[in-house]
C-alpha cells in the first residue's frame, strides 16, 4: 500500500534490522523500543489490522512469534515475553504484533471488581 512505512520496508525503501524473514512474514526490530529486544512480526502482505489478517497469515504470525521467542528470551537471557496486538490506535495501519521480552505491565488505576462491573 502506498505511503505504508511497513510496505516501505518489504520492497527495501527503508532499512530495518531484519532478524527473521520467510514466505510470509519478516521479524524486525522496533526502531523505538519499549524493552529490550523489542521485535515486530509484521506479513509481507498488506493487511490494515487485526480485525482484516485472515486466519492462516495470522496463526503463522503465531508460530514464528514462539520460535523467535524461545530464541530471545534465550540469547537475551530474559525471563519472559510479551506478544501484543494493538487495534485502533497503533502508529502504523499494517498488522504487525510486537514481542516484548520482560515487558511490565503499566500500573493499574481500576480494580478487576470494577473492571468487571463495566465489561460483564
Ligand atoms: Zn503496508
Amino acid at each position: 500500500m502506498k505511503d505504508c512505512i511497513f510496505c516501505k520496508i518489504m520492497k527495501a525503501e527503508i532499512p530495518a534490522k531484519k532478524i527473521y524473514e520467510d514466505d510470509v512474514v519478516i521479524a524486525i526490530l522496533d526502531i523505538n523500543p519499549v524493552v529490550e529486544g523489542h521485535v515486530l512480526i509484521i506479513p509481507k502482505e498488506h493487511f490494515d489490522n487485526f480485525y482484516s489478517i485472515p486466519d492462516s497469515i495470522l496463526l503463522h504470525v503465531y508460530d514464528v512469534a514462539r520460535k523467535l521467542s524461545k530464541e530471545i528470551v534465550s540469547k537475551l537471557n530474559k525471563t519472559g515475553i510479551t506478544l501484543q496486538i494493538n487495534q485502533g490506535y497503533t502508529l502504523v495501519n499494517h498488522f504487525h504484533m510486537h514481542l516484548l521480552p520482560d515487558y511490565e505491565t503499566p500500573k493499574l488505576e481500576k480494580t478487576v471488581d470494577e473492571i468487571y462491573e463495566i465489561l460483564k
